[in-house]
């Protein structure tokens, strides 16, 4: 929780406005200007050669799936994707970073004017502007804990110099801490689906920074921002900005003025602290990388890309939601992850009743996953199993009751549906006499509801299918009963 304790009226009367700034490492074999592997989790020091360190006489080389990866990831974002893109040097001492500047891009960056939809508090869908997308490299470690001497030493690995990065820098178009995890939410899972970056945060795969200010509500002019860095899930960066937000208020309030800083993220205290005050950027005296040409990216590369672009998540699940009728919650669940989807999808096909096993797999299975904290991978009942139940369903071989039975048995067992089913063979009662017998009495025992049916409430009849069934233990065949009950009450 923040420090502060603003009142609502305070809050209400100041306009939070935020952007922000995101990189992610691409997932390409190798890095970005040379042949080192991109790899995280190496022996310090092993995947580096004299491009990435920076030594005397070395010349970069464009990597040209990094290319791909950034213009897929342009494309994904809706940016307009430049022709000719120019690699810049943006000069700064630091440690980590040998060559003494990272190339970059500046002021032709490759891809701009994008967008990513996000839903609001009100319901509606906004959508979020994205400045650019550009290429760069990433700097190395430096490793402040962890070794004997770590109290006087600072050690260097240079493992992850030269990877390569997109940026992604979005318009300050946010208004609400809320607003920004849906962005990042979003464009994590876009980044997810075109498989440009495995977006790992606790590697450092994705990692973003938050630019926020805030102003009187009806003012146009934006106010100071402060950039908080140094904040490392989507659920920190929505706390450091609700903590920024008050905290800009209170300087205001008490007659102080915002200065324009960068600020580190405690997430132990839940408070930003301030780091260093901006440099400017002019300080990084950009200029045009000398030893790469520019970055032509022509028409017809531009659509091989966009050829090679998956269904992206908001589309797909609006295809689903149709498809499979199902609710957006449900579409969500299903959509988490491609591969989920994927999975889902292809084992739906082989269905006679797609939905049906989409509902199971919601349900009866997602149900008992969830509840033991297990993953589809981990589940028992493959997804060809789960077809192979939902097929039974449809045919009115198996009740909903004996079904659930059946997977209760295979989890228990760590069985497939198919064997477990195999061997349990559940009774039937397929004769019509005997389900014929037990609706009679239950007709007897609910004159209310036979009349209201009777009156033209057809869905009653559901009523007294769950009853019968209830009597025979489950084990009433399911078409042949329903094909009974309303005989019954029509006749
Ligand atoms: P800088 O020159 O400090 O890098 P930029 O104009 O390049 O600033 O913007 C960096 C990020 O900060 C962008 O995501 C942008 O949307 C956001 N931003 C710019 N001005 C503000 C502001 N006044 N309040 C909040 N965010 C801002
Ligand atoms: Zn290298
Ligand atoms: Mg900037």
């Amino acid at each position: 929780m923040a420090a502060t304790a603003l009142s609502p009226d305070v809050l209400a009367k100041y306009e939070p406005v935020i952007g922000l700034e995101v990189h992610v490492q691409l997932l390409t074999a190798s890095k970005v200007f040379c042949g080192c592997a991109n790899k995280f989790g190496s022996e310090p020091n092993t995947n580096v050669c004299p491009v990435c360190l920076g030594l005397p006489g070395s010349l970069p080389v464009l990597n040209a799936k990094a290319v791909e990866f950034a213009v897929m990831a342009s494309l994904a974002l809706n940016c307009e994707v430049r022709e000719r893109s120019i690699f810049a040097r943006k000069n700064y001492f630091y440690p980590d970073l040998p060559k003494g500047y990272q190339i970059s891009q500046f002021d032709k960056p490759l891809a701009e004017h994008g967008w990513i939809e996000v839903p609001t508090a009100d319901g509606s869908i906004k959508r979020i502007g994205i400045t650019r997308l550009h290429m760069e490299e990433d700097a190395g470690k430096s490793l402040h804990d962890g070794f004997s001497d770590s109290a006087t030493r600072t050690y260097l690995d240079l493992n992850r110099c030269g990877t390569p990065l997109a940026e992604i820098v979005s318009e300050p178009d946010i208004r609400t801490p809320d607003e920004a995890f849906e962005y990042l939410t979003r464009l994590k899972e876009i980044l997810l689906y075109t498989a440009v970056s495995d977006c790992n945060m606790e590697e450092g795969s994705l990692r973003c920074d938050a630019n926020v200010s805030v102003r009187p509500r009806g003012q146009e002019k934006f106010g100071t921002k402060a950039e908080v860095k140094n904040v490392n899930s989507f659920r920190f960066i929505r706390q450091a900005l609700e903590y920024e937000i008050e905290r800009q208020i209170e300087v205001i309030e008490e007659g102080g003025r915002v200065v324009q800083e960068t600020r580190l993220w405690n997430a132990h205290e839940g408070r930003t602290y301030s780091m260093r005050s901006k440099e400017q950027a002019h300080d990084y005296r950009y200029f045009p990388e000398p030893d790469l040409p520019p970055l032509i990216v022509t028409p017809e590369f531009l659509e091989s890309v966009r050829a090679k672009l998956p269904e992206l998540p908001e589309a797909r699940r609006k295809r689903m939601i149709a498809e499979y009728e199902l609710n957006p919650k449900d579409a969500h669940t299903l959509t988490a992850s491609r591969e989920f989807a994927d999975r889902f999808e292809a084992a739906a096909k082989t269905a006679k009743n797609p939905r049906r096993v989409a509902n199971l797999l919601l349900s009866e299975l997602g149900g008992r996953l969830k509840a033991l904290g297990l993953e589809l991978d981990q589940s028992p009942i493959s997804m060809a199993g789960l077809v192979f139940a939902a097929d039974l369903l449809d045919e009115g071989m198996i009740s909903s009751k004996q079904l659930k039975g059946l997977f209760d048995i295979a989890f228990e067992k760590g069985e497939d549906f198919p064997a477990v089913y195999e061997r349990e063979k559940p009774q039937q009662i397929t004769d019509s006499s005997a389900i014929e017998a037990m609706i009679d009495q239950v007709i007897a025992a609910n004159p209310k509801q036979v009349e209201q049916y009777r009156a033209g409430k057809k869905t009653m009849a559901g009523f007294f299918v769950g009853q019968v069934m209830k009597a025979s233990k489950g084990q009433a065949n399911p078409a042949l009963l329903n094909e009974l009950v309303t005989k019954k009450l029509d006749g």
